[in-house]
């Protein structure tokens, strides 16, 4: 097993320095698998790298989902009660192992420890929620539906089910996947993010601790190539996917087009609308914990302000003393309220967003292009940027931007603000700041957003509501977690039955049977 590898320093003196390799887990243990490929993941923070992740071969993926399959046999047969057993066990170890856990992620995502700690514990509701598997698994039963035959449902596994996960997220988005699915007696096969690889090992080792059988949870790493085998391979019964929006419409396509049940979450461009009633400080508070916090980089972070009326010129102006005040540091520094950016493409392609919004015409009030963070010089680090009179023909506007950026645009009314939103591919998340209820029943019932927040940036609904947006952000009928991530999991079961006594006339006809 290949477990580290060698790096040439940079620098002055050269050199070369050993980094350990991110491998895949594969029926219980840790494996190099078949794969020569690899890729590297940086400290954000440092801008160096600081591991390899294998990338796993269309056979490697092979050999996952083959134990996955072997697993799902036992796995579906265990007990509720076993199941749950084992759940609750990895609850507490998850628990027990936060810092841990919330440590990896900012060394390889560059999140603050204390957002990646917030990222667990939304996981963790997840795992929670799936340890009352029992209740969620309960059938319907109507007795007599017809004279001495009952009806009765109940929801079984699918079999092999996957999840692809973006980087923005390495812990909790999977949790929204797995506990589930795992619950519902599935066997699941992860493919993590490239970039942050570590969380999804840690996971694995803590599920096996916990009782869980080999094969029930794998790890795959990987990239396109990976994805590709899961997407194609005839043994996984269904993807759940997160990320960006070409990508998910690609899953989508594909994993349908092979029979699959598919689920892909995609990008978003998150509009904050505040009126002139509003709490101007209270909400300029929130939207810059919105926008930058994770250095902008979550799916329901706010990118769009729309400054209703008047609302404008004192949003702008508080936006402003507030984002300029946003301590960006590495995410080991617990002063630190906004890290880096996940790698220096992402800081490039963010910059260059940054500077076509101010050639097509914004006016950019907070500019964090160039940024330097002592004794991180070398980070992947952009402070947060203000960007006002954006219109909505900007490339600002229409690109999501997944960076620190937050654009302010203006409009006349509530319903221009409400037509803009409508307007825009994405319909992920929304919030309003108002203080008044019929301008706020107005754009919760007038928006075509899965999401929606009133006085509240990040409506990011808790473990037992389903998660997910509508239009370009997601593709598929379901969304995940809650309710509607264990009807995902599982496929219904309806059985019609009797039990005639012995000597009993049969009554067979050759009508369509209908209730007696
Ligand atoms: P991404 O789409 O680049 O990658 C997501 C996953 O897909 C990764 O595992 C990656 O390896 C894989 N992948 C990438 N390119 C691929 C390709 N061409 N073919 C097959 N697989 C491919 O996304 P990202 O940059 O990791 O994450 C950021 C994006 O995720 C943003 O757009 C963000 O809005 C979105 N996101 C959405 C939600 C949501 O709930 N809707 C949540 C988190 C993140």
């Amino acid at each position: 097993m290949r477990s580290e590898g060698a790096v040439a320093e940079a620098g002055s003196g050269g050199g070369t320095r050993f980094v350990k390799t991110v491998a895949h887990w594969i029926d219980g243990t840790v494996t190099s698998g078949a794969s020569t490929r690899r890729g590297t993941v940086w400290n954000p923070a440092t801008g160096e790298q600081q591991a390899w992740v294998t990338l796993a071969s269309e056979q490697d993926v092979a050999t996952a989902v083959a134990s996955a399959r072997r697993a799902f046999e036992a796995w579906s047969q265990v007990s509720l009660s076993q199941r749950t057993k084992i759940l609750f066990a990895f609850r507490e170890l998850v628990n027990a192992n936060t810092r841990r856990l919330a440590e990896a992620i900012s060394d390889e995502h560059g999140k603050v420890v204390a957002d990646a700690e917030g990222e667990v514990q939304r996981g963790l509701e997840v795992i929670e929620f799936a340890c009352g598997i029992p209740t969620l698994l309960k059938g319907d039963y109507s007795d007599q539906v017809s004279t001495g035959v009952d009806l009765f449902s109940f929801r079984e596994p699918l079999g092999v089910v996957a999840g692809i996960t973006p980087f923005n997220f390495p812990a909790m988005v999977p949790m929204w996947m797995f506990p589930i699915a795992i619950a519902c007696g599935n066997t699941f096969v992860l493919k993590p993010s490239e970039r942050d690889p570590s969380a999804s090992l840690l996971i694995a080792q803590w599920w096996a601790e916990a009782g869980l059988p080999a094969g029930v949870f794998n790890v795959v790493q990987g990239d396109k190539e990976a994805v590709d085998a899961l997407l194609d391979h005839p043994d996984v019964a269904a993807i759940s996917f997160v990320g960006s929006t070409s990508v998910a419409r690609y899953i989508h396509t594909r994993g349908t087009a092979a029979g699959k049940r598919v689920q892909a979450l995609g990008g978003a461009k998150n509009h904050a609308i505040v009126l002139p009633d509003a709490g101007i400080d209270f909400a300029a508070d929130h939207l810059v914990a919105a926008a930058f916090g994770s250095a902008g980089e979550r799916c329901m972070a706010i990118s769009a302000a729309v400054a209703v009326g008047d609302a404008g010129d004192a949003l702008v102006e508080s936006l402003s003393r507030k984002a300029a005040a946003v301590r960006v540091g590495s995410g080991r520094d617990p002063a630190s309220e906004m890290g880096p950016v996940v790698t220096k493409e992402a800081l490039q392609r963010i910059r260059g967003l940054i500077d076509s919004g101010a050639r097509q015409g914004g006016r950019i009030v907070v500019d964090g292009r160039n940024l330097v963070v002592k004794g991180h010089e070398k980070g992947f680090f952009i402070g947060p940027t203000v960007i006002d009179a954006v219109r909505p023909e900007m490339e600002v506007y229409r690109e999501e931007i997944f960076g620190p950026v937050l654009s302010v645009v203006r409009a006349r009314t509530v319903d221009e603000a409400i037509n803009l939103i409508n307007a825009n591919p994405y319909g992920n998340g929304t919030a309003i700041f108002t203080s008044s209820g019929e301008s706020a029943r107005r754009f919760q019932r007038g928006v075509k957003v899965g999401m929606i927040g009133i006085n509240v940036p990040i409506p990011v609904p808790l473990a037992y509501y389903s998660f997910g947006g509508w239009k370009d952000s997601l593709f598929g009928d379901q969304h995940i977690h809650g309710p509607e991530g264990v009807s995902f999991y599982t496929r219904a079961k309806v059985v019609t039955s009797r039990w005639p006594h012995v000597e009993q006339a049969s009554q067979a006809s050759y009508h369509f049977p209908t209730s007696k």
